[in-house]
């Protein structure tokens, strides 16, 4: 499918987000008008890249619908010059908004527990153009990345048990995380605000993520949980 038909595909599912009012603030609707989500899926669903739905990349991972990358980001509230934190690189293009939304002067560590994808996801931020705004590790992120904390804004895109406690201490403060918290099947969106030391959490929607695993997320999935 040729790039001006995908374009085309974008600004309309765009529009249809501000519509819905997923997408309220115009940095964040800029940064999802500029970043091509097709270079971000796997070539056979090129054609989907702008089906507001999760869609698989490998591993048994997703990329995550375009409205929940809007929910996200929008209840993140970051802004120019801020460093940002992401668990759960997957394919790197919610890193790729985030670097959109902190622009030239801000930095997106984005880190990423499987080898693979966190090479898949450098390969397309490097396509597209966002490796120096973007560094991504493998590791366990629900540890955090203490190399580069602190942080301004924090984002997990998978789902925890609980609000992982090295996340929160390495939030700034007037920082914010935002993290889906449940079980492994449904969770409620939560919004952690460090306000004068003291830590404020708001529940917002529910949501569905895949695991977080590691010491602060699940343990590693049981053959039941692989079944289903
Ligand atoms: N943000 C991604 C994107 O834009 O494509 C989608 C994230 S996908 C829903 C969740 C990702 O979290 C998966 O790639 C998974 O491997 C990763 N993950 C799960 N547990 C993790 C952990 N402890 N540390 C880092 N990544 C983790």
């Amino acid at each position: 499918m040729g790039g001006r038909i995908l374009e085309e595909e974008r600004r309309r599912v765009v529009e249809s987000l501000i519509a819905e009012g997923y997408l309220r603030t115009q940095a964040v609707v800029d940064a999802m008008l500029r970043v091509p989500r097709e270079e971000f899926v796997l070539p056979k669903y090129r054609r989907f890249s702008y089906y507001d739905t999760p869609l698989p990349i490998g591993y048994g991972q997703t990329i995550s619908a375009l409205h929940m990358v809007a929910i996200m980001t929008e209840k993140l509230e970051a802004g120019p010059g801020q460093r940002v934190l992401e668990v759960g690189t997957g394919s790197g293009y919610q890193a790729a908004v985030l670097a959109e939304v902190v622009g030239l002067r801000g930095h997106v560590w984005t880190i990423e527990r499987i080898p693979q994808l966190a090479e898949y996801a450098l390969n397309n931020l490097k396509k597209t153009n966002y490796v120096d705004r973007v560094t991504v590790v493998v590791g366990d992120g629900s540890e955090g990345f203490p190399p580069a904390l602190p942080y301004d804004r924090i984002m997990v895109t998978a789902a925890a048990p609980d609000i992982p406690k090295p996340l929160v201490e390495q939030l700034r403060d007037g920082g914010r995380l935002v993290v889906p918290v449940g079980s492994k099947w449904i969770q409620t969106l939560k919004i952690v605000v460090k306000e004068g030391g003291r830590v404020r959490v708001e529940s917002s929607l529910s949501c569905v993520f895949v695991p977080l695993l590691g010491k602060y997320g699940f343990k590693e999935l049981s053959v039941e949980d692989r079944d289903t």
